[in-house]
């Protein structure tokens, strides 16, 4: 625990100085794909300079439906849910959160290990077959056959190299105790507090923000509390209508600073 506290210190310090845009390089449109920036803009209802995220197509000539929005208001929007995630209060619900997500993962890896295994056995019939048909047949087809099989093979190469990625995931799941989720809670929540170090933290727990002209969607990397590798994604979504976070209608309730027992 003491090394990997380290390493995720050292880790903090690469990042360098802070950026302008707290969530620059964390944002991706959801319509058109291309990611969301910070850039300043003259307008609003107040007519006055503002710093906005605003998708990259719209720099170009091709109009996207994502609308802009505030960053201070998107900025505070996921701050709060981050800071709610990571309160003491909270964490009994945080860890039920990552046993689902947890035990919905192991099903889909048990899913996918027993259609990749069939796979393998359908191109492993495919591959005798085509053998069988090189054995007695002229020339001129058998480089396309050859080819075919070369094919099967690789195929099947990947399919097993995926099966014990899924393989592993699975062992991993099922020897999981999270005896250290409040360590990790606290050691976040005290980053987080700490204004310079902010976009840091939100890095290694946001694996992406999705926006399109409806909604902004938190996705959470859950991995980022648990003290195992995996090759899957372990992620929790919080999805937010965009309107109501422009407007700043959300999360007024939940204090950055509030004074918490530290374990
Ligand atoms: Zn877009």
């Amino acid at each position: 625990m003491q090394d990997l506290l380290k390493r995720r210190k050292h880790g903090l310090s690469r990042n360098g100085p802070p950026s302008k845009y707290l969530l620059s390089s964390m944002i991706q449109c959801r319509n058109c794909g291309r990611s969301i920036t910070g850039q300043t803009s003259y307008g609003g209802r107040k007519k006055e300079y503002r710093v906005i995220y605003r998708c990259k197509t719209h720099k170009k000539d091709v109009i996207c439906k994502t609308k802009p929005i505030n960053a201070l208001y998107l900025d505070d929007f996921v701050l709060k849910n981050i800071a709610f995630v990571l309160r003491v209060s909270n964490v009994k619900h945080l860890q039920q959160i990552i046993n689902d997500k947890l035990s919905e993962l192991s099903l889909v890896l048990k899913q996918n290990i027993q259609k990749s295994e069939d796979k393998i056995i359908e191109y492993g019939d495919e591959i005798k077959l085509i053998t069988k048909v090189i054995a007695n047949s002229r020339k001129n087809t058998e480089l396309i056959l050859n080819e075919q099989m070369y094919e099967y093979i690789e195929i099947i190469s990947e399919l097993k190299d995926e099966n014990k990625k899924n393989l592993t995931d699975l062992n991993t799941i099922q020897s999981v105790y999270q005896k250290d989720l409040k360590i990790k809670q606290t050691y976040y929540r005290n980053i987080l507090s700490k204004t310079s170090q902010r976009k840091s933290v939100l890095k290694l727990l946001i694996h992406k923000i999705y926006q399109d002209e409806k909604n902004v969607s938190i996705n959470i990397n859950l991995k980022s509390f648990l003290e195992i590798e995996l090759y899957s994604d372990l992620m929790y979504v919080i999805k937010q209508d965009r309107d109501l976070i422009a407007k700043k209608k959300l999360y007024n309730n939940f204090d950055l600073d509030e004074k918490e027992s530290i374990i």
